[in-house]
C-alpha cells in the first residue's frame, strides 16, 4: 500500500474533482428533492428546481440547512431513504445542548470509513501499525469512525474507547501502539500521566496521533508532541455530515485536506449568507455529495475557517481548511467584546501555564464578569501568597492584551481541575442560568 488510501481521488486534478463533484451534486439534489419533503419545501420557497442545478457553479442557488432545521425535522424529517435501508444511527455529543440524530446506510458507513482511512494513511499509518482508538465509542462518532478507518488501512486496531487512563497507558506499552486516536484534551492528559509515571517521550512506541473533535491550538499541539514524542495530526468532522474524517491533516501540518469528493465545502458570510471567494474567513458550509441516509445540502456548520487550494507538499490536491477558529456559537460576548476560549488558551501556553483551565462567565449588578482558573504544575506551585498574587496579576495583564477586557485570574493547586476523557468542558456561562 502506498502513502495514500485513494490516490485517484486524493491527488486528482482540479478539473477531475470538479467534474466528479458536479455529477454527484446534480444526482444528489434530484434525489433529495424527491425523497425529503422538508428540503423540497425549502427549495420551493426559494423557487429553485432540481433542473436548475447543473454543476457546482449552481450550488449558491440552493437553500441552506441549519441546526434549527435539524431540530425541527428530528428525528426522521431529513431521512434521504427508507429507514429499512439504514443500518446505523449516531448522535452528536451535544456540546451546544442540542442533540442531532444522523442515519447511515451501509454505503454511508463505507464512505465514512474510507475518509478515516485516508486520514490514518496521511498520518503515516500502514498495516504494520497498531492503532489505539481512545475516542468514545457508542453514539459519539469518534470511536466508530476511526475504528472503521483503522480496519480499512489494515492496522491492528485497539478499540479502547475513552477513559481508564492507566489501562490506556498499559496497552500503549504492552501492545506497542504506534498511532493514538483521541481528543486533543485526552491526549494531553495521557501524555501528562505517562510523564508522571516516569515514561518519557522517547519511552513509548507511539509515532503519531490523530486528534480532533474539539478545537485545539498550535501551542497545545506542541505540548502533546513533546510529552508523547509523536507527530500530532488534526482531524475534523461533525456528526451532521458523517463524523470525523470530513477533513484531515497531512505531514505538512498546515491545515486539513477536505474529502471534497464527498463533502462539498463553501465559505459564506455568516451574517448575509453570501458565498465568499477562496481565502476569505467565514462560516464553513457542507453539502453531502453522496450520502444516502442523512444527505444534508448546504449545511451551516457554524465553524469559522478559511479554505485554501495552495499546493501541498504531500501531493494531495484536496482543498484545505484552516483549523476552525472557534465555532460561532463558542464565541462569548463579554462586556460587548467577542472572546473565544482559544484566545485564552493561547495566552496560557505562551506564558508557560498548563492547558488545564476553566472559564466562568457571570453577570453581577448588570456587569459581565470573566473568571479564569488555571492549574499550576507541581513545579510552579508555591505557598507564598505574594508570589501567587504577582503571577495572577501578570497573567491577567497578558490576557487583557489579547482579549481587550480584564479577567480575574485564579491560580489553583495541581490536579484541582477535572481532566477530560472526551471533549473538554472549558466554559461555564452562568449568565444563561439567569436569562
Ligand atoms: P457537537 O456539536 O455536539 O459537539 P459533534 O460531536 O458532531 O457534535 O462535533 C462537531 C463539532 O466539533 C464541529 O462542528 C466543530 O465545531 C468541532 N470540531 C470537530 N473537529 C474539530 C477540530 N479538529 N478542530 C476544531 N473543532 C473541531
Ligand atoms: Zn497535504
Amino acid at each position: 500500500m502506498g502513502k495514500y488510501y485513494q490516490p485517484e481521488i486524493e491527488c486528482a486534478s482540479a478539473e477531475e474533482l470538479r467534474k466528479i463533484q458536479s455529477e454527484k451534486l446534480v444526482k444528489q439534489v434530484k434525489r433529495v428533492y424527491e425523497n425529503v419533503a422538508y428540503y423540497r419545501r425549502l427549495m420551493e420557497e426559494k423557487g429553485v428546481r432540481p433542473e436548475d442545478i447543473r454543476s457546482v457553479e449552481d450550488l449558491h442557488k440552493l437553500p441552506f440547512l441549519t441546526k434549527a432545521d435539524l431540530r425541527d425535522a428530528y428525528p426522521y424529517g431529513l431521512l434521504g431513504t427508507d429507514l429499512k435501508n439504514c443500518v446505523r444511527i449516531q448522535s452528536t455529543s451535544g456540546t451546544t445542548g442540542r442533540r442531532v440524530v444522523a442515519f447511515y446506510t451501509q454505503a454511508d458507513v463505507e464512505l465514512w470509513e474510507d475518509c478515516c482511512a485516508r486520514a490514518i494513511m496521511a498520518a503515516g499509518g500502514t498495516q504494520e501499525d497498531v492503532c489505539q482508538v481512545a475516542y468514545g465509542y457508542g453514539l459519539f462518532t469518534g470511536g466508530p469512525g476511526l475504528n472503521g478507518g483503522s480496519h480499512k488501512v489494515g492496522c491492528l486496531t485497539l478499540p479502547m474507547s475513552s477513559g481508564n487512563t492507566e489501562r490506556q497507558i498499559q496497552f500503549i506499552q504492552d501492545l506497542q501502539a504506534t498511532i493514538l486516536c483521541c481528543t486533543p484534551s485526552y491526549a494531553a492528559y495521557i501524555g501528562e500521566t505517562m510523564n508522571e509515571m516516569g515514561i518519557g517521550p522517547g519511552e513509548n512506541t507511539l509515532k503519531a496521533g490523530i486528534f480532533g473533535a474539539e478545537p485545539w491550538t498550535e501551542e497545545m499541539r506542541r505540548n502533546i508532541e513533546a510529552s508523547l514524542g509523536i507527530k500530532a495530526y488534526d482531524i475534523y468532522g461533525l456528526t451532521e455530515t458523517t463524523g470525523p474524517g470530513v477533513a484531515f491533516e497531512c505531514q505538512e501540518q498546515t491545515g486539513m485536506h477536505i474529502n471534497e469528493d464527498h463533502f462539498l465545502p463553501e465559505i459564506i458570510d455568516p451574517e448575509t449568507g453570501e458565498a465568499l471567494p477562496e481565502g476569505s474567513k467565514g462560516e464553513l458550509v457542507f453539502t453531502n455529495l453522496d450520502k444516502e441516509g442523512f444527505p444534508l445540502i448546504r449545511y451551516r456548520t457554524r465553524d469559522i475557517c478559511i479554505l485554501s487550494r495552495k499546493q501541498c507538499s504531500c501531493g494531495r490536491t484536496l482543498i484545505k481548511m484552516s483549523k476552525p477558529m472557534g465555532r460561532s456559537d463558542d464565541m462569548m460576548i463579554i462586556r460587548g467584546v467577542n472572546v473565544f476560549p482559544s484566545q485564552i488558551e493561547t495566552v496560557l501556553i505562551r506564558e508557560g501555564y498548563s492547558v488545564n483551565y476553566l472559564i466562568e462567565v457571570d453577570r453581577k449588578n448588570n456587569v459581565d464578569t470573566l473568571d479564569v482558573s488555571v492549574e499550576l504544575t507541581p513545579d510552579q506551585f508555591t505557598d507564598t501568597v505574594k508570589e501567587l498574587t504577582e503571577k495572577e496579576k501578570a497573567l491577567a495583564n497578558a490576557m487583557k492584551t489579547m482579549l481587550g477586557i480584564n479577567p480575574r485570574v485564579h491560580l489553583v493547586a495541581p490536579k484541582s481541575i477535572a481532566r477530560s476523557e472526551g471533549k473538554a468542558v472549558r466554559v461555564i456561562d452562568k449568565r444563561k442560568l439567569h436569562d
